[in-house]
């Protein structure tokens, strides 16, 4: 007998064997249902041989008519479950993201103007013909809608052979997009970079490069060259273009639309369940041509995947940090190598990772050092907040004040950058002192003035702000400290009556319509000054904006971590190069306690090189990533005790290892969360150790109570 091995999508250690019926035809990679437990669940045949039959199989029930997974795809979920310690069951369930996508779409029945002079023509009759013959071919309860009449009416009409009725798909397959339309006059920088991607292209080999240029200087034209190129060499290739998901936006959408006159597959979160389907569906089969994503995009099905683009490649939305941890930058190199692909990693400022892999030679390196046209990068001014001092209870300088008022009356605008949601990032009571936390948590509650609530921002939890202290009754004493960009908006109004002042974070704009909403708004000029949070530091241009004035640049240098200088550098110049994109020169004003510190002084002078380099030797010196291996173990339980009993036990099971370092268990930064009791351990080792190998040994032998749970982070970005 024929045996499928069959792997779910689900945290289980290996695949299931099963009988293939004679009449079904299967291969690695089908798409199958088969009985699982008391249900029937989809699968993927993971492998195939033949056996006596010496111990009765459930037999497959269904092999769906999907395209095989290929095998470089199947290697690639053993490598990401390998690499990230996870289950290659859940790495699956992650190519599986789309309900109803193994099936072909369903059809429905739409209605055109059809041949036969309608006969015996009443006024709802002449109401549909009139409506079918306006607009594209649509449905029988659209066009009855439309012309104010029953869907009899309409069937009627298609009996008699006034209108046309002919099936179609409820998920349309995507346009194919034209390689041949022309894209800007290239500047000589960009068209040598470009000759540069489409060579790699060209050889049909694993390739990786570095496109390097500062915001604004044409690297998106100069990808569009090579996505072009590849489309035209071969008509079954594949694209996919991940951004961070925040980019993910319809104005960067229409840029591919506009550039290759068709719409481009979309993945992220905001899908609705048909796009969803519709989008993996067509990937799957090979038919979407490119596809324009978020990090999980990389971990689907493509059949000839052929070049993979990784825009803003330094973003820290990435990593993914639930579920199956993975850096989807990294692993989207390692795809690349499996399907022998060409990889384009852009940014402005690149992660030191990054840096220091080409400067070793793994990846090619091409810049773009200048922006085309005569837009320039803004000059950048740091204000040393300890001389330049805000009045008491604001918090912009008089000279970034004085700068806002000269923008407004050139009739210009201005961004004002604030990492901090809401009102105010903390709430004390004045009477009591008592600081607001978030419940069974270690998370201060911040204050939204616009929904009168107090949230916690890392769990979600939010209350009505209360008139009463909680802790000490004592009325009307809760106080907000700290600004958050409504209150730097208040600020503003105050200073600038006359400006039309808008706020622009998640809790503004929630949604695609939102967002899009405001940065049309600001394109246009419709908006004077706008506030945010790092919401506003991707990828929009707006021609009209010369300041750019960051409230608070050393928020991020205290968060302790290793990348936190890396991060606010490459925040900060991202913001700052919001300014002066087109004609008019911009300036940037940095607010800061530490004008002498290296990020700082560094993003004064745009120096990014000497500033990566400083952080490197600091890496190197430390054998820290991407120098060293790293890896995090956290540990979760419902009280103190057990915590403490298995974060020792789990200690002395770590395997020994030569130059590997535990740290821990120690109390996690936020220690208490959502009731559980937290722990982390830390482990380094040198480059040349498998430490995902270590880390699935020492997690493999724990026995542990369902009460305690156990993540593991390789490579981990935050140290919470
Ligand atoms: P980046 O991706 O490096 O931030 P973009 O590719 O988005 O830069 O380009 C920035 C702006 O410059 C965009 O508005 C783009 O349309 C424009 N642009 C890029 N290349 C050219 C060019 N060769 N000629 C004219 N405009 C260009």
């Amino acid at each position: 007998m024929v045996i499928a091995r069959v792997l779910f999508p689900l945290m289980l250690p290996e695949p299931f064997d099963y009988d293939v019926p004679d009449a079904m035809s299967v291969v690695p990679g089908s798409y199958v249902r088969a009985p699982l437990g008391k249900q029937d669940r989809v699968g993927l045949v993971w492998g195939l041989r033949t056996a006596p039959s010496d111990r009765p199989l459930k037999p497959l029930r269904e092999v769906f008519e999907t395209a095989p997974m290929t095998d470089t795809m199947r290697r690639f979920i053993d490598f990401a479950a390998r690499y990230n310690v996870a289950a290659p069951g859940q790495v699956l369930a992650m190519a599986l993201r789309a309900k109803g996508g193994l099936a072909p779409s369903a059809s429905r029945t739409v209605y055109s103007p059809g041949p036969q002079p309608p006969t015996r023509l009443t006024p709802a009759r002449t109401a549909v013909l009139a409506a079918a013959s306006n607009g594209p071919p649509r449905v029988a309860s659209v066009l009855a809608a439309e012309a104010g009449v029953t869907t009899s009416v309409v069937k009627r009409l298609a009996e008699t052979g006034a209108l046309l009725a002919r099936p179609e798909d409820v998920d349309p397959p995507f346009d194919p997009p034209d390689p041949d339309r022309k894209g800007f006059d290239l500047s000589p920088e960009q068209a040598d970079a470009a000759r540069a991607v489409t060579g790699a292209t060209g050889r049909g080999m694993f390739a990786s490069i570095l496109l390097d240029g500062v915001t604004g200087s044409g690297k998106t034209e100069v990808y569009f060259e090579a996505i072009s190129a590849v489309l035209k060499a071969d008509p079954k290739a594949q694209i996919l273009v991940l951004l961070p998901e925040i980019a993910l936006t319809q104005a960067v959408l229409e840029r591919f639309q506009t550039r290759f006159d068709a719409e481009p597959a979309a993945w992220h979160s905001g899908l609705s369940e048909q796009q969803r389907r519709r989008s993996w569906r067509e990937i799957a089969n090979g038919r979407a041509r490119i596809i324009v994503g978020a990090r999980s995009a990389l971990f689907l099905p493509f059949q000839t995947l052929s070049l993979i683009i990784v825009d803003e490649e330094h973003d820290t939305s990435y990593k993914q940090e639930d579920g199956v941890t993975y850096q989807a930058r990294d692993m989207a190199v390692m795809r690349a190598k499996l399907e022998d692909a060409v990889i384009i990693l852009a940014s402005a400022t690149p992660a030191l990772e990054t840096m220091v892999n080409a400067e070793q030679g793994r990846y090619s390196r091409l810049r773009l050092s200048a922006r085309p046209g005569s837009a320039r990068l803004p000059d950048i001014d740091l204000i040393d907040m300890r001389a330049d001092a805000p009045e008491r209870g604001q918090w912009l300088s008089p000279t970034l004040r004085q700068a806002l008022t000269q923008t407004l009356q050139a009739s210009e605008q201005s961004l004002l950058f604030l990492n901090r949601r809401g009102y105010a990032p903390l709430v004390i009571c004045k009477s009591c002192g008592e600081r607001l936390k978030s419940p069974a948590t270690d998370s201060w509650l911040t204050e939204h003035r616009y929904t009168g609530r107090l949230v916690c921002h890392l769990t979600g939890w939010s209350m009505p702000k209360p008139s009463h202290c909680p802790h000490c009754q004592a009325e009307g004493a809760l106080m907000g400290v700290g600004p958050g960009v409504e209150r730097v908006a208040e600020e503003v109004r105050i200073l600038l009556p006359a400006a039309r002042v808008e706020v622009f974070s998640s809790d503004t704009a929630q949604g695609g319509t939102a967002i899009r909403d405001i940065i049309a708004r600001m394109a246009t000029g419709d908006i004077d000054v706008l506030i945010g949070t790092q919401i506003v530091a991707k990828g929009h241009n707006f021609p009209n904006l010369t300041l750019v004035g960051i409230i608070d640049a050393d928020s991020g240098l205290q968060g302790g971590d290793l990348r936190a200088g890396e991060r606010t550098y490459q925040l900060l110049s991202q913001v700052a190069g919001r300014a002066g994109r087109a004609e008019r020169p911009g300036r940037a004003l940095v607010q800061t306690y530490q004008p002498d510190n290296p990020a700082m002084q560094a993003l004064a002078r745009a120096d990014r090189d000497t500033f990566l380099a400083i952080e490197r030797d600091v890496r190197e010196e430390l054998q820290l990533p991407p120098f060293g291996r790293m890896a995090a173990l956290i540990l979760s339980a419902p009280d103190a005790e057990t915590a403490t009993l298995f974060g020792r036990k789990i200690a002395e099971a770590a395997p020994n290892g030569e130059d590997i370092t535990v740290y821990g268990p120690a109390p996690a930064p936020i220690g208490i969360l959502r009731g559980r009791l937290r722990f982390r351990f830390l482990i380094t080792a040198p480059k040349r150790v498998d430490l995902s190998a270590y880390m699935t040994r020492w997690v493999a032998q724990l026995k542990l109570p369902a009460a305690v749970r156990l993540s593991v982070d390789i490579d981990p970005y935050s140290f919470l």
